[in-house]
């Protein structure tokens, strides 16, 4: 039976949309927040606004360009490359304190709708040097969040131990792997579905998706 309400931090990408159905299966309402911060793309914007139409949830696109005048990177200037991280750097693609900032706007907002469960994507395992993706960090805010607004949040991270094959897999089982697929933006170059090939975004889901469609042959 499906229990209670949700937010989902959703940018419309691979993996927030993985957790949005995965939200659906268990949630009696469930609500998506993409954050804006003077992404290079709006297209990300766009894409998460139909696929939210699509499937019939209610989304609010909040604000976040302050992020930008804290912290201009590689995802919101195009005068910035965007890079690997190599060498143990993190990729020029961080901001610093992202998802701390996204979660707990996320449980302001559902604190208003009595929806105190919070679900994201972030993932331990294609750690690309994201402190704030990781585990203990996120068990740590969710203490946090506690104490600070005096409610029981539970943050839900379905991704968090999935590599990039077993998140395509997971969006199999809800049966939205086509979906996922064709439907979802993760390159850095605003190109739907498969991508351009050629990014790290791209690369990364790519990659992901050979490894479980050859696993799931092989199995077949
Ligand atoms: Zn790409």
């Amino acid at each position: 039976m499906k229990q209670g309400k949700a937010v989902v931090v959703f940018s419309g990408g691979q993996d927030s949309t993985t957790c949005l159905f995965w939200s659906l299966e268990r949630f009696e309402k469930v609500y998506a927040v993409t954050f804006t911060y003077g992404q290079r793309h709006d297209e990300e914007v766009e894409v998460a606004k139909e696929i939210a139409a699509d499937v019939g949830v209610e989304h609010d696109v909040l604000d976040m360009s302050l992020l930008n005048q804290l912290a201009p990177n590689a995802l919101t200037r195009s005068d910035i490359k965007v890079s690997d991280g190599e060498d143990g750097e993190l990729p020029s693609t961080f901001v610093p304190g992202r998802n701390l900032l996204f979660l707990s706007f996320a449980a302001i907002f559902g604190q208003q709708r009595d929806a105190y469960h919070v679900v994201t994507g972030v993932c331990e395992t294609d750690y690309s040097g994201y402190p704030d993706c990781r585990d203990s960090f996120v068990k740590s805010l969710n203490v946090t969040l506690d104490l600070a607004i005096d409610e029981t949040f539970v943050l839900h991270t379905p991704l968090m131990w999935l590599d990039k094959a077993e998140t395509w897999e997971l969006a199999d089982e809800l049966g939205k792997l086509d979906y996922v697929q064709n439907y979802t933006l993760t390159c850095y170059h605003g190109v739907r579905g498969e991508g351009c090939g050629e990014c790290p975004a791209c690369q990364l889901r790519g990659q992901g998706l050979d490894k479980y469609l050859n696993s799931k042959d092989r199995d077949a």
